[in-house]
């Protein structure tokens, strides 16, 4: 029971398997005046699951003005009200920004209660790196759109995550073989926490292959992840470690490096720390 008035709560949902629902928020959505939902007929079966009663109606991004007015108002006279989506967390490609925007403009308290995002849950299962990582939402449905949105994206170093419906995902990886080269490092996660729940890793052109030739790998719902383009060592670099391994195998670490430091004027510490990397290497 919350004893806070006038608080708008941003409530994740499942994304397949409803056991992944938490308790904070069966306990939000029992307690609230109102649950705000993008299409209250699928919600309708979500809450029903879960045995609440709470009065339900609909929220879009794209809903008139006075529907996010009357929401408001609502609020700033001290109900509590919960937003969800069809599924995982609002506003990620999802409806509330809006909502959640106009809240903070009018001093209305916004709650986050986290829970399942299909981005994050295929992040943490893809073997990529998850340091530093980009998420554009969907890829553009026109051919020319989405070849170009992945040319920019061919040249940058986090790891890229989209989201892919089933009629384009082949269209969608045939692209990204093209552009960011077969060799790519790729994961496709379906149907995450559901009964074909698949997670395929490799590169673009295995993915794609086994994608395109097995119409079972085409359904359900898709996150895509791409790994970020590799740094290229600069030349120098290179040129020191080919130096580093010729010396070290004649010499010491120790003069390996004071002999590679005078060829190369790159310092001795320097040098010394690159020969303790390669044979750790080795
Ligand atoms: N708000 C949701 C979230 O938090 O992930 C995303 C909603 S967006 C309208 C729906 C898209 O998310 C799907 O087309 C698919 O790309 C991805 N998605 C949702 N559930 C998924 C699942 N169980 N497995 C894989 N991808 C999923």
């Amino acid at each position: 029971m919350h004893t806070e008035k006038g608080c708008l709560f941003v409530v994740a949902t499942p994304i397949g398997n409803l056991e992944d629902i938490s308790l904070r928020a069966l306990n939000t959505l029992k307690s609230v005046d109102l649950i705000v939902a993008e299409d209250t007929r699928h919600s309708k079966k979500l809450l029903a699951h879960f045995n609440i009663n709470t009065p339900l109606s609909a929220y879009h991004d794209y809903s008139k003005p006075a529907v996010t007015e009357k929401i408001i108002r609502r609020l700033t006279e001290g109900n509590n009200i919960a937003l969800i989506s069809d599924a995982g967390t609002p506003l990620i490609s999802d409806p509330g920004y809006r909502l959640v925007s106009i809240a903070h403009e009018q001093g209305v308290r916004v709650r986050p209660l986290p829970g399942p995002c299909a981005l994050i849950c295929a992040l943490c299962v893809a073997g990529l790196p998850s340091d530093r990582f980009l998420f554009t939402g969907y890829l553009p449905a026109k051919p020319c759109a989405r070849k170009k949105e992945i040319e920019q994206m061919a040249e940058s170093t986090y790891t890229w995550i989209f989201y892919e419906t089933p009629h384009r995902i082949v269209h969608s990886l045939a692209d990204l073989v093209h552009t960011m080269g077969p060799a790519r490092k790729i994961t496709i996660a379906r149907e995450l926490t559901k009964h074909f729940e698949t997670v395929l890793s490799g590169t673009a052109e295995e993915i794609y292959s086994r994608v395109s030739e097995t119409p079972e790998q085409q359904k359900g719902e898709f996150v895509v992840l791409v790994a970020g383009k590799e740094k290229e060592k600069p030349a120098v670099t290179l040129q020191a470690e080919q130096m580093m391994k010729t010396l070290m195998s004649e010499l010491s670490l120790k003069q390996a490096s004071s002999v590679a430091a005078k060829l190369t004027g790159i310092q001795k510490r320097e040098l010394y720390n690159l020969g303790l990397k390669l044979n750790l290497q080795s």
